[in-house]
């Protein structure tokens, strides 16, 4: 082991008050909230990587609060207040990113997020292996059979309270009484009267094939999450966090009244308290958590001649996500066609669900159009029994903000900002 100078041990290793495990999002929001609250803390960021290589810089960028057909299901598995607060701290958490960093930094842009409703897909419905109680409504045109092989069962409290089956978004009628129902919910988050409306004439105009409805949302926008990340590294730097890269924390223990931090590189390192932001992968050192790792899949199109639709859009609950980037297509999702296959923490891609996706990519939203494809990765999130982040003191020097339900994006800001709370206001283990 290569002996550390003295420089060295008191600068980039030195003891830190606190030490963030994890470089994603929602560890950099941490910090940067951290240093807002109390400026005089000293914050070391570790990360695995040799940049941030969790979700956050492998996502599909949409800065979105909820499709209408994922707030129909989640409203009946958490209950409404719960999914409002989900919501709102979404909605919240896309306004502080803008504000803080304005658009073209992180090279955000506002056309809207649409939901198709129709036949895009046969996914079928197998047993899920994470966020079973959220993420396995059937597609609009599934049969009321098929909807008692899910197990989607609510708790028995608001299975009680709700007490009448899902509706049919295929069924115009309830699908305008299920947009109606969430504009009045949803008035007092976005400000809108309309949050949701009906605009199928746009299902032409933009090439789709396949689709009966389509839903528009103009509060959604969409942004460059390699940017982002770059522009919150730079933010925290500038406060006077110290980041380092490509060594993972393997293991911690307390040791007279401060944290010694186990890492990869060797070295121990020393702090007061430690937060873990590493998401899916948070099990390594917070094994008493309900989370699952569920890797999403994603490719991006070659160059299209006139692409003729701009915004980000969600089919199925948002199992599917495909969004315009420039006049290529960003098109993700489809983990609902092999859950336990993709209930893994690999960073890999597979024949199964690349083929589903270019499948949807031709039959849906490019029909008749060449293309080629041109980029595929994969990124790992993090789901669980419910769909709430995990924000909580483990013990008096270990705190953990995890599980944010694949849409951290709008999510982490206000995680950042609860945990930072917490951790500077004395908060008891939860
Ligand atoms: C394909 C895909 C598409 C998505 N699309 C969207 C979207 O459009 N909009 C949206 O809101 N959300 C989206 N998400 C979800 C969103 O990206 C995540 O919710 C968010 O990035 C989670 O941030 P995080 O900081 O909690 O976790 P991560 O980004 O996973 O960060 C955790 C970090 O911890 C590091 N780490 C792991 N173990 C250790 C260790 N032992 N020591 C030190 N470091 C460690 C990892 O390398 C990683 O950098 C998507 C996710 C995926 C995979």
């Amino acid at each position: 082991m290569v002996q550390q100078s003295v420089w060295e041990k008191e600068s980039f290793f030195a003891p830190a008050d606190i030490i963030i495990a994890g470089s994603g999002l929602v560890g950099l929001w941490s910090a940067y909230y951290l240093k807002k609250l109390a400026p005089s803390l000293s914050i070391t960021i570790i990360e695995r990587g040799l940049i941030p290589s969790g979700a956050s810089t492998r996502n599909a960028g949409f800065a979105c609060f909820g499709s209408l057909s994922e707030l129909v299901t989640d409203a009946r598995n958490l209950g409404m207040d719960q999914l409002l607060e989900l919501v709102d701290m979404r909605y919240r958490g896309i306004k502080k990113i803008k504000k803080i960093f304005g658009s073209e930094a992180i090279g955000y842009e506002k056309h809207g997020g649409y939901e198709l409703i129709g036949s895009g897909s046969p996914a079928p419905k197998n047993t899920p292996a994470a966020n079973s109680a959220t993420r396995t409504h059937p597609t609009p045109q599934a049969t009321p059979e098929a909807d008692s092989t899910t197990d989607a069962t609510p708790p028995d409290s608001q299975a009680a309270e709700q007490g009448s089956a899902a509706p049919d978004l295929s069924d115009l009628d309830q699908l305008r009484s299920s947009i109606d129902e969430f504009n009045r919910l949803l008035k007092k988050i976005t400000g809108q009267q309309k949050t949701f409306r009906l605009q199928n004439e746009k299902i032409g105009e933009f090439g789709f094939a396949n689709v009966q409805y389509l839903i528009e949302n103009q509060s959604e926008g969409q942004l460059h999450s390699g940017k982002l990340c770059q522009a919150l590294i730079r933010l925290v730097q500038s406060m006077g966090v110290n980041i380092l890269n490509n060594t993972g924390i393997t293991g911690y223990e307390k040791v007279h009244g401060h944290l010694l931090l186990h890492t990869q590189y060797g070295f121990p390192l020393i702090a007061q308290q430690m937060l873990v932001t590493t998401n899916a992968f948070a099990l390594q050192l917070l094994p008493q958590l309900d989370i699952t790792p569920a890797r999403g899949q994603v490719l991006v199109t070659s160059p299209i001649e006139g692409l003729p639709f701009k915004g980000s859009f969600h089919f199925d609950e948002g199992f599917y996500y495909f969004r315009d980037l420039g006049d290529r297509v960003l098109l993700g999702g489809a983990r609902n066609m092999a859950f336990e296959e993709e209930t893994t923490t690999e960073m890999a891609t597979t024949e199964r669900i690349q083929n589903e996706l270019e499948r949807f990519l031709g039959e849906v939203i490019l029909p008749g159009r060449f293309h080629t494809i041109e980029h595929r990765w994969s990124g790992i999130m993090a789901m669980g029994s419910e769909k709430m982040p995990i924000i909580k003191a483990v013990n008096e020097h270990v705190f953990c903000a995890v599980r944010m339900s694949g849409m951290g994006v709008a999510l982490a800001p206000i995680v950042g900002e609860k945990v930072a709370t917490l951790m500077t206001s004395g908060g008891e283990p939860g």
